[in-house]
């Protein structure tokens, strides 16, 4: 069982400040956002899907961000996990393949980049609805994949016709060229 780093200060994994712990009542959870660099947003193992739809209480956050400046960092650098060490993977948060969020593997945390939450929160109202979004996905996929199976089919059976029509028309040309058959 993980332990729940209620209390350890953790530095941010893109600039390297000191987190802050911020309480989100409704979410009954502490976040550790990168207030004095460049608010960056550190969750842990489930924590985000107490975040990301539109109609989850982010006040707090946003109280915390008005008129604040951030520290510009490079998004597409490498993050290493503050709270286990593990190398974060970037990947898409959604279906939607709009922002990329660094994810542990090891421990289930996951860093947002500053305003890359308020962007995640307006692509889907429902829970639902980013599920659904999955689900047509896969089956978009799927069915690229089934078109592709069918195209190749159909090449496979002109080309089997072709391969056909040369079986049966060789031998005949063949027949016709012998002495024998000299018209
Ligand atoms: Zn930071
Ligand atoms: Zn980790």
């Amino acid at each position: 069982m993980a332990t729940d780093n209620v209390d350890e200060i953790i530095q941010c994994p893109a600039c390297g400040k000191d987190m802050v712990k911020v309480y989100f009542p409704q979410q009954g959870v502490n976040l550790d956002i990168c207030l004095n660099g460049c608010g960056g947003i550190y969750f842990d193992n489930r924590e985000l899907e107490k975040f990301d739809e539109s109609h989850e209480d982010i006040t707090p956050l946003q109280k915390l961000f008005e008129n604040k400046e951030f520290k510009k960092v490079d998004t597409s650098e490498k993050r290493i996990c503050p709270v286990c060490g593990w190398t974060m993977v970037k990947h898409f948060g959604s279906a939607k393949k709009e922002i990329e969020i660094d994810e542990c593997y090891g421990c289930g945390g996951k860093f947002l980049d500053y305003s890359e939450l308020e962007k995640f929160r307006a692509q889907y109202n429902t829970e639902e609805e980013r599920a659904k979004d999955v689900i047509k996905n896969l089956y978009d996929t799927a069915g690229i994949v089934l078109n592709l199976q069918d195209e190749e089919y159909e090449q496979r059976m002109k080309h089997k016709n072709l391969y056909a029509n040369l079986v049966i028309n060789k031998p005949i040309n063949k027949l016709f060229k012998q002495d024998k058959y000299n018209f």
